[in-house]
């Protein structure tokens, strides 16, 4: 737990929040700033900067309530789709430094835009990139 993490002040119920889910280990409460109805963060109670650092047995647990989070959206909010996504770092665009998962349902024509821009490498750039990456692993 971090004094001054605004998440690990939710967690400790410090801060409220609109809870839609909550164990010993996880916390999801929706997204004060939604980018749809329903969007919701899955949140480990213990301080983790970002997916990297946090352990793989919580980051399954984590990925497991973001499944029952977007199945609920699906069920009950008439969500069609989801995006699941967490931001590492700031280039990234993470401006929270505690681990959190976004699930943003998505519905037909919400006209939500996240934008991926395609871009096109060479063969010899790709090859290097695929060797980093693995040699890495
Ligand atoms: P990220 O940019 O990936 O770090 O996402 C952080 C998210 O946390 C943003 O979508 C914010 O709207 C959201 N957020 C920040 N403070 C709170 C809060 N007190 N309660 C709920 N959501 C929050």
């Amino acid at each position: 737990m971090s004094d001054s993490c605004i998440f690990c002040k939710i967690a400790r119920g410090e801060i409220p929040s609109y809870k839609v889910y909550e164990d010993d280990v996880v916390l999801a409460f929706l997204d004060v700033n939604p980018s749809s109805r329903g969007h919701t963060l899955v949140v480990p109670k213990e301080h983790f900067d970002d997916m990297t650092k946090c352990p793989k047995d919580i980051l399954d647990y984590c990925f497991e309530v973001a499944q029952l989070i977007a199945q609920a959206q699906i069920k009950e909010l008439g969500a069609t789709g989801a995006n699941v996504l967490t931001n590492i770092g700031k280039s990234a665009g993470q401006s929270v430094r505690h681990f959190h998962i976004h699930v943003i349902p998505r519905y037909d024509n919400d006209g939500l835009k996240l934008a991926f821009p395609p871009k096109q490498l060479e063969d010899k750039e790709m090859l290097l990139i695929q060797d980093s990456i693995s040699k890495g692993l």
